[in-house]
């Protein structure tokens, strides 16, 4: 795939994955039947033997590439103040490196050829000593929702993603398609390209619907769908 030229990229990521449950399956669908490529952010810390086999059979069933990435360790809370994290510099680099390549391992022994080593915070929050710890733990890159002014790193591409399209206010909700479209459209105009994370937890049959009528929208927008690993591999070289 040439990335060289404008084309307008669109990358979607499913978060806080354990294994494949209904709901995602449905999401996986609704991709798959729009050739999109299914990034799956694996917690590493909820993550057994069977639940790796389901991702395998996910891998080896879909018509589209099935990769996972490392999502956190635990997805614990650590924060210290009102929103919560479970990376960020006041944990220190040594803690933080110990999590990240506990996570790796753990990821890469049960997921093999399926697991790509990019990193996604949980709850999008992290510092510059966590950069400094994914270089260090061997990881090639990360995903996160992008805020202005937030730390970035020579070696390690950030793959921006655009919007959140939950609501997380208690209960949490998708907002409404028809915005998360208008907001993924004026990324891609800024930026070229967009990244849409979803939760297949929270989402109910209408999201489904919208989900798929977004992406119809998106295909008559000429948009491409790349897949994560290979952006990185781009930004790493150039
Ligand atoms: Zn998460």
């Amino acid at each position: 795939m040439n990335l060289d030229h404008a084309e307008p990229w669109v990358i979607v990521r499913l978060d806080d994955v354990q294994g494949q449950c209904h709901k995602q399956s449905r999401v996986c669908d609704v991709l798959e039947a729009h050739g999109v490529p299914i990034h799956l952010e694996v917690i590493p810390g909820d993550l057994d033997e069977r639940g790796a086999a389901e991702l395998h059979r996910e891998h080896t069933r879909r018509s589209v590439p099935v990769m996972c990435h490392q999502h956190g360790y635990r997805h614990t809370n650590h924060g210290t103040d009102a929103k919560r994290c479970e990376f960020g510099d006041h944990r220190g680099f040594e803690v933080q490196l110990e999590d990240l390549s506990a996570g790796k391992n753990h990821l890469t022994n049960l997921l093999g050829e399926i697991f790509e080593p990019l990193f996604s915070p949980p709850w999008d929050r992290y510092g510059e000593t966590t950069l400094e710890a994914i270089e260090a733990a061997g990881l090639q890159g990360m995903s996160v929702l992008w805020k202005d002014g937030a730390p970035s790193h020579p070696r390690i591409p950030i793959i921006r993603f655009t919007l959140d399209p939950v609501n997380w206010s208690r209960p949490p909700t998708h907002r409404s398609w028809s915005e998360t479209l208008e907001n993924l459209l004026r990324s891609i105009q800024d930026g070229n390209g967009a990244g849409l994370q979803l939760h297949h937890e929270v989402m109910e049959e209408h999201d489904f619907v919208g989900l798929n009528e977004t992406l119809d929208e998106l295909d008559k927008n000429g948009v491409c769908w790349p897949m994560m690993k290979d952006l990185v591999t781009k930004r790493r070289e150039s």
